[in-house]
């Protein structure tokens, strides 16, 4: 003869004192299995807060935790939890083994879990672990609460600020991450002074003085909050690389704009249809648009000029030397507001307001362009969250995904 299922289901609980299983019931018909856990009468448990022993006060209502599936059975732990009354802390739930206070699920479903939505998207996971949709979002909204109150408060040396669309239209967050961890560090609604401020507000001013720079977009906002928070925040502001190059690039469409409607007039259609392989860095032009583009170039354009001195200012980046790069900007700034295209001036005249923040890059050569990993990883959350119906659900699965965070629930003698 075999072990008994209760004793079975003993061992594959990995059940210790003083709990023990008393009833299976399985339910072939349902694709279910229950089982009913329960401990010797007299035993004594310990407070939650103090950890005092204590008797027994009574129990609370028999509770349902989802555990981990058997033989694709799906698998039910049910017990009545103890409660003890403690002189110093009164009446209380008792810890129980199998799960964390108020869970639904076992720790062993909830590492389970963990597992499977890192690996998808919350749909597919709902649909492998058989839960709900708000199921998979509650177990995800835990582990990231549960990761955010173990991670320790310290401030990156490296920090990127970045705005994201969340939503439609003009709903968007700002993420601050640890360039040198490439995890997202931080994340608060909108793109306003206040909220690049909740990031700082968190921290003493002796940990403020571990921040050595902060790359960024040129957003006032975001500006005058690490000036309001940051020591010398003139020479710890560097304008990021991509965000410079991607507000030339939006220079160069607006030339191409114009010109192309001044073309269009005359009955000139070279321009037409053009847009995106102006926005290709001269590297990255896929081969077969080398032809057109050559013949474009060519052409004595405007919309040419204006590539050209955006693809000057990519060189600026390049340099070993700040010397060298500031006698760069300086040419090129000359050469931009020479331009006679007046998107290009506005644009160069916009780079030599912050130009502290331009050269500043070669005291810490920093980018978020460098954390461009964790670019395209938000940007893949954002695409998979079409189905997440709010700003809260795409927040949580970010600090999910990219937090670095400790998510796991911890393991009170069991196995895991
Ligand atoms: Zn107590």
């Amino acid at each position: 003869m075999g072990m008994r299922d209760t004793e079975l289901y003993h061992h594959l609980l990995g059940l210790a004192a003083p709990w023990a299983v008393s009833d299976v019931e399985l339910a072939v018909s349902d694709g279910r299995v229950d089982v009913w856990v329960v401990h010797p009468a007299r035993t004594r448990f310990v407070c939650p807060e103090c950890e005092r022993e204590l008797a027994v006060y009574d129990h609370s209502e028999e509770r349902a935790w989802r555990h981990l599936d058997s033989c694709a059975f799906l698998t039910y732990l049910h017990a009545r939890p103890p409660r003890v009354e403690c002189p110093e802390h009164g009446v209380l739930q008792v810890r129980l083994p199998w799960a964390e206070p108020h869970a639904r699920f076992t720790v062993l479903f909830e590492r389970l879990a963990i597992d499977v939505l890192s690996e998808c998207d919350v749909q597919g996971a709902a649909r492998l672990l058989r839960l709900s949709w708000d199921e998979a979002w509650h177990l995800m909204d835990r582990a990231v609460a549960r990761g955010l109150a173990a991670k320790p408060l310290s401030a990156p040396a490296h920090v990127g600020v970045d705005e994201k669309s969340a939503g439609r239209g003009q709903d968007y967050i700002t993420v601050v991450s640890d360039l040198d961890r490439g995890t997202v560090e931080h994340i608060a609604d909108e793109r306003r002074q206040a909220s690049l401020d909740s990031y700082f507000t968190r921290f003493t001013v002796e940990q403020l003085a571990g921040i050595e720079a902060v790359a960024m977009d040129m957003w006032d906002p975001y500006i005058n909050s690490v000036r309001a928070y940051l020591a010398d925040p003139d020479k710890k502001i560097v304008f990021d690389r991509y965000h410079i190059m991607k507000y030339l690039t939006g220079a160069v469409d607006t030339v191409r704009k114009q010109e192309n409607r001044t073309l269009a007039a005359t009955g000139d259609k070279r321009l037409a249809g053009s847009k995106y392989l102006w926005l290709y860095s001269e590297e990255n032009l896929p081969e077969r648009h080398h032809d057109r583009f050559a013949l474009l170039r060519g052409a004595d354009l405007k919309t040419g000029r204006a590539w050209a001195i955006k693809e000057s200012l990519r060189h600026f980046w390049t340099y070993r030397r700040r010397g060298w790069a500031a006698k760069h900007w300086k040419r090129w700034y000359f050469w931009a507001t020479h331009s006679r295209l007046t998107a290009v001036i506005a644009a160069a005249r916009t780079l030599k307001r912050h130009e502290a923040g331009l050269l500043s890059y070669f005291a810490h050569r920093i980018t978020n362009a460098g954390a461009e990993g964790l670019n395209s990883r938000i940007q893949a959350i954002r695409v998979a969250a079409r189905g997440y119906r709010n700003r809260e659900h795409f927040k949580t699965a970010i600090y999910f995904h990219c937090g670095g965070l400790q998510l796991y629930p911890q393991t009170h003698g069991l196995p895991g």
